[in-house]
């Protein structure tokens, strides 16, 4: 899996919080990472800005997320992610799981109702259990007022898709998980490819259903039409 070398979870959060705000996953304060290793779960406090978290502002809790360690400044509070990371814990024995705000997990729930859907685009083969022409669902659920409500319709979208490894929430962002690190992190890399995918073909008139052979028959008119409309 290219990790064969142990790497402190704390030094890890800490780099790939950086590597997240600079992809804009988690601008703003919003979105985090979390890992779950040697019975332990690390996680990141709330409300912090995620590109300056340094390895002592981190929580280290027990997998009933009783608090082991606090972190040294006593003004933290454990991210309000808490319970929608355990949901993945719990349900999917993840060791990982990622919250992102990036801008096209946002607008993809604004195309699709219940769950984001495409195929036949080569990123969905980095997602576990997913060949070249599945059809890759995500399911969506509707956004509270606090992020702590949202875990009991998190838990449900998680039973209700078994094969997804992620969770769209509407107007919000997506949470994203891994059997590790390594596997939340390129899950991750290939969903943000595939919204951005829908949300660029939408926006070309292409739509991210292969039965539209989106290169044979949708391209060339999506180009013409724009063509047109730039010529006007
Ligand atoms: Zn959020």
């Amino acid at each position: 899996m290219g990790n064969e070398h142990p790497v402190n979870p704390k030094r890890l959060i800490v780099e790939l919080c950086q590597q997240f705000y600079a992809q804009g996953w988690v601008s703003g304060t919003g979105g985090g990472i979390s890992i779950r290793e040697n019975g332990r779960v690390y996680l990141a406090p709330s409300g912090v800005q995620k590109e300056r978290i340094a390895e002592q502002d981190l929580y280290v809790l027990d997998e009933s997320g009783a608090v082991l360690e606090q972190p040294e400044n006593a003004g933290l509070r454990p991210s309000a992610c808490q319970p929608l990371f355990f949901n993945a814990y719990r349900l999917r024995n993840a060791g990982a799981v990622l919250h992102s705000h990036a801008m096209p997990a946002m607008l993809v729930t604004l195309l699709y109702a219940e769950a984001f859907e495409c195929t036949q685009l080569e990123m969905i083969k980095g997602i576990e259990g997913h060949g070249y022409y599945d059809r890759l669902r995500v399911p969506i659920i509707e956004n509270t007022a606090h992020e702590c409500d949202l875990a009991d319709s998190m838990a449900a979208a998680i039973e209700a898709y078994p094969d997804s490894h992620a969770v769209l929430v509407r107007r919000h962002g997506v949470y994203v998980w891994g059997r590790d690190w390594v596997q939340a992190k390129t899950h991750a890399e290939c969903y943000h490819y595939l919204f951005d995918a829908a949300v660029q073909m939408a926006k070309l008139g292409i739509g991210s259903d292969a039965s539209r052979k989106p290169i044979d028959v949708a391209a060339p008119q999506a180009i013409a039409a724009l063509r047109a409309s730039a010529a006007r």
